[in-house]
């Protein structure tokens, strides 16, 4: 018998790449490429410069018990406390919604939208891990925010993510429900959301990983998934200036539906759907008449 082949990096992750096929992930290779390299505290690239590498026992014992947790459907940016958001590094807890890249679509409007507004100020609903408030603050120097979430332990996640990217000092941090602490505030530029859109009878139905591990409070929309919509848009227009923008990310069929939330509420204006990469309707815009 020849002796056992030493666990180097290469062959760590040719085993779990294959361990996790097995199980029906999507992303195998790059999940054992993640974890591997946040065990060893690597950045991803160097794993294949030290191909080669004999991995050290302690480090595949830690590496083995993220490899079992991961197989159990845990989601990798929980296992590794973090999530790459508008190419910025943003910290995750089991407290917030890992942040997606077609939120991404929400900064770029809120980019856009206060292009010649020196200083906005605005409002992110939900923020869960700030990532919203924090890549826009970060791209937007001057811009200041106030950040709402019902989740004290969000909150603590968020003003992390601000404090690491330096935008703490322009981002106030709220808890409450969706608009409510800031009733009787001055109006702002912008107000942006990423709010729960999906159906209370969907939610179900949806990916284990998300369904089983993600916070509740962050996906559940309510009958519909429509709830925070029409909640957000009657608690809008005192909060929005005149010309003021309504950002909204929707669920890919909610188009016409949020629209209509929007065109009935008195003091705002449907303006335009946004759609993602794949061609679905994501971001509605509305503007403060
Ligand atoms: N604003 C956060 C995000 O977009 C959280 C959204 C939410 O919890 N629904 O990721």
């Amino acid at each position: 018998m020849p002796p056992e082949e030493p666990w180097t990096i290469g062959r760590l992750l040719a085993w779990t790449a294959e361990f996790f096929k097995k199980k029906g992930s999507d992303s195998p290779r790059l999940d054992a490429e993640v974890m591997l390299a946040h065990v060893l505290g690597y950045e991803r690239v160097q794993l294949y410069t030290h191909y080669e590498d004999v991995v050290g026992e302690r480090a595949r014992g830690e590496y083995r018990d993220l490899v079992r947790r991961r197989s159990e459907g845990t989601p990798v940016a929980y296992l590794v406390g973090r999530k790459e958001f508008y190419s910025l590094r943003f910290d995750v807890t089991p407290a917030v919604l890992i942040p997606r890249p077609e939120t991404e679509f929400v900064v770029m409007e809120f980019l856009a939208a206060v292009k010649e507004i020196e200083g906005p100020t605005a409002i992110d609903v939900g923020t869960g891990s700030g990532c919203i408030a924090v890549a826009c603050a970060k791209h937007k120097p001057g811009a200041r925010f106030a950040a709402i979430d019902a989740s004290a332990d969000a909150l603590d996640v968020a003003r992390r993510n601000a404090a690491r990217h330096a935008v703490a000092d322009r981002i106030e941090f709220l808890e409450g429900d969706l608009l409510a602490p800031l009733a009787g505030r001055p109006a702002v530029d912008v107000i942006v959301s990423n709010p729960p859109y999906i159906a209370t009878a969907e939610v179900e139905a949806l990916d284990p990983g998300v369904r089983d591990f993600e916070p509740r409070l962050a996906l559940d929309g309510g009958v519909d998934g429509l709830d925070a919509y029409r909640r957000i848009a009657a608690q809008a227009p005192p909060l929005l200036k005149s010309g003021g923008r309504l950002i909204l990310e929707i669920g890919f069929s909610q188009d016409a539906e949020v629209a209509a939330i929007i065109e009935s509420t008195p003091g705002l204006r449907f303006s335009a759907t946004v759609r993602d990469l794949q061609g679905h309707p994501r971001v509605v815009l509305a503007t403060r008449e």
